[in-house]
């Protein structure tokens, strides 16, 4: 594969990917429900989801129902979950497409009976209740009542019933997640009793499939972890993992700028003396964003990021001349440096997810070590 082909691109190591799938599933001890929203946080759905199906996860979690339409369009014909809102149109496919989704309120439960009835068919769904995100869900106290209210409209189809905990990235055992927890196992209790209990009830994350085993339940819903990003805050990357993502570039340009010369918009930066300038075909149209403090690695080494970033282009200060079309590494490993995702999360203020899915698509993904 020739990647210099291109001036920058991301390289995605789906063997580390099929690697970080069997880890969690055996930390996890349950069935893997694999996360791949969003593209799969940038890492291209099509390709993580085979990988994390041939690896062993059983079924798949998407945003939107157009992206479960893609995986279908793919071949792929894994239970998939739709997590948020979807139209009528969409209803009506995802009857035909066998596509799971989420009933998180009394007006869905009437759409999706009326639409299964309209077309003769049955919508299956994941029934979604809010333990404490505030987001989307039922209230613990009407759970019941939904999950009566669609036995006797019929039409749907409750195969699963879920939360989502809000605090289990930030602390290993924050008192909101034990309440989130309670409430959960409540609720399974409650419906137990009823003989009402779905199949299969779920709560972890990444996060909670790594450190609490006590959110495990039926299975563990599981995106960052398999992508090979740090499941919590605040420890350090586990071991059990692997790094799966790179962002490379090449040197575009490499000039001795004479003393006093401003660089990029704002002149926010201007030699001091004559000095190395090299630049890079990588701007914040490419998801490099514009925070002060960026490095990259030439040569094995950290070089700053030095002016305000452009949006298709920055520039950096080198040591020396570097001959134009060399390597640059934006996020990975080069020599005995290495620069990660956490690293950014610091630096840019937000989480792995919003760094990776924020690679733009222009920027192509190369996958190595791809699994049979
Ligand atoms: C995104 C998401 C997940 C996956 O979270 P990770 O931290 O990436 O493992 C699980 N459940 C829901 C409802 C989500 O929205």
């Amino acid at each position: 594969m020739d990647h210099s082909l291109y001036p920058t691109w991301v390289e995605i190591d789906l063997s580390a990917a099929a690697h970080n799938t069997r880890a969690v599933l055996e930390i996890a001890g349950v069935p893997l429900m694999a996360v791949v929203k969003s593209n799969a946080y940038g890492f291209g759905a099509v390709e993580i989801s085979r990988t994390v199906l041939s690896a062993g996860a059983t079924q798949l979690a998407v945003a939107r129902f157009n992206e479960a339409r893609t995986l279908r369009q793919a071949g792929i014909t894994a239970p998939i979950l739709v997590f948020g809102m979807v139209t009528e149109p969409e209803v009506d496919e995802a009857i035909s497409q066998g596509v799971t989704l989420t009933l998180h309120s009394f007006e869905n439960a009437v759409l999706f009976s009326q639409r299964a009835k309209t077309l003769g068919g049955v919508v299956r769904v994941h029934l979604k209740v809010d333990t404490g995100f505030g987001r989307l869900g039922v209230l613990p106290g009407e759970t019941i009542d939904l999950v009566r209210a669609c036995r006797q409209t019929g039409g749907i189809q409750i195969d699963g019933i879920y939360s989502h905990l809000a605090m289990a990235d930030e602390a290993p055992d924050h008192p909101v997640t034990q309440q989130q927890i309670q409430r959960f196992t409540s609720i399974l209790n409650a419906l137990e009793s009823a003989g009402l209990r779905p199949a299969w009830a779920h709560l972890a994350n990444s996060a909670a499939a790594f450190g609490l085993p006590e959110a495990r339940f039926d299975l563990v819903r599981v995106g960052t972890a398999l992508l090979g990003m740090k499941p919590f805050y605040f420890q350090p990357f586990p071991g059990e993992l692997r790094r799966v993502i790179s962002w490379k570039a090449q040197l575009a340009s490499c000039r001795l700028l004479p003393a006093g010369w401003g660089v990029s918009y704002g002149h926010e930066y201007t030699t001091e003396k004559p000095e190395w300038i090299g630049t890079l075909p990588v701007g914040y149209g490419d998801g490099f964003r514009r925070q002060p403090g960026n490095q990259v690695l030439v040569e094995g080494r950290r070089v700053p990021v030095v002016g305000r970033v452009c949006n298709d282009m920055c520039m950096v200060l080198l040591p020396h001349e570097i001959p134009v079309g060399m390597e640059v590494v934006i996020v990975g490993r080069q020599g005995g440096q290495e620069i990660t995702t956490d690293e950014l999360i610091d630096r840019w203020h937000t989480s792995q997810a919003d760094i990776t899915t924020g690679i733009n698509w222009r920027v192509p993904r190369i996958y190595t070590n791809p699994v049979k």
